[in-house]
Parts: structure tokens; C-alpha cells; sequence
């Protein structure tokens, strides 16, 4: 068996010689499906600015047209260029909404970032004693009955007396 090509856009394989590929990448239905593909990519904006230059094709309008998605004119009915303006309004407030949401996010003055640190210093020393109080309990789906006394998990009596040491 000789080597074959395999389209991804039209998930069939044929002998791989220059002459088959060359009429598979001309037949209409693999253009269809490769626009169709690139398509789903692109933004609706694009699509429609791109069909609003083309002129309307009268086969397409009048009964059907062989060309398909490759046509060089415009197979927009109302109904989908109605969707595609949907699109696009909607991906516009969208965008705008992403850029207040963004403006919410700018990043914090010095004297803010400041501010921020020392109460956040603050609480770390108040909270000091607090970590005295030590407590934790084990997820109750965890068995450990059966575990060697190396491997069980320190008491929390344990724990309140390692919890001030040191590292480095
Ligand atoms: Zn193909
Ligand atoms: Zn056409």
C-alpha cells in the first residue's frame, strides 16, 4: 500500500500523489470544510464585515448554488447575517464590560499596596496568640488504625509544642 494523505478538514484519506491532492484541495467540498473549520475560529465581526463586501449571489438566492461556502459572492441569508449581528453586538458589550471589570483590577498605588501590607502585618501579630490554639482534626474517611506509630499523624498536643520552632 502506498503512502495516503489524510485531510483533516474532511477526515478522508486518498493515495498521496500531487495530482490527487491537488484536485482534493480544488474540490468545492473540501473548501467548504476548510472555510467551515476556519470559520468557527473567527471572530463574528470579521465574517461580517467580510460578507457585507461581497455581492449577494443570485444562484444562492434563486435556488442553489454549487460553489457553497466558497462562492466569491455572499450566501448570507437574513436569518443567519440577523445571527451574526447578534454575535457581534453582544461580543461588543461583552468587551466593554471586560475592560471596566479590567479597570477594577488596575493594580494598587504604593500608598494602597502600603496600607494593604501594614494592616496585613498587623493582623499577623494580633493572630500570634491565636495559633496557640491549635486544632485540627483528621478527614473521618481516613483510617489510620491500622498505621505504624511513625506513620500516624502528630496529636494536635504535639504539634502546639513543635509549632515554634525555627527553620534555618
Ligand atoms: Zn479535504
Ligand atoms: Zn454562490
Amino acid at each position: 500500500m502506498g503512502k495516503r494523505y489524510y485531510c483533516d478538514f474532511c477526515d478522508r484519506s486518498f493515495a498521496d500523489t500531487g495530482v490527487n491532492r491537488k484536485n482534493h484541495f480544488k474540490g468545492v467540498q473540501h473548501q467548504r470544510l476548510k472555510k467551515q473549520h476556519y470559520d468557527a475560529f473567527r471572530d463574528p465581526a470579521s465574517i461580517l464585515a467580510e460578507e457585507s463586501t461581497k455581492i449577494p449571489c443570485t444562484r444562492f438566492q434563486t435556488g442553489s448554488c454549487d460553489f457553497g461556502d466558497s462562492c466569491k459572492f455572499s450566501h448570507m441569508t437574513p436569518e443567519r447575517l440577523h445571527h451574526l449581528q447578534e454575535l457581534v453586538s453582544k461580543q461588543r458589550q461583552k468587551s466593554e464590560k471586560d475592560i471596566n471589570f479590567n479597570k477594577d483590577l488596575k493594580e494598587p498605588t504604593l500608598e494602597e499596596w502600603l496600607e494593604k501590607r501594614s494592616k496585613r502585618l498587623r493582623k499577623t501579630e494580633n493572630n500570634e496568640e491565636e495559633t496557640e490554639e491549635l486544632h485540627y482534626e483528621l478527614p473521618p474517611f481516613l483510617n489510620i488504625s491500622n498505621l505504624p506509630p511513625s506513620l500516624l499523624p502528630p496529636s494536635a498536643e504535639e504539634l502546639r509544642n513543635t509549632a515554634k520552632c525555627e527553620w534555618g
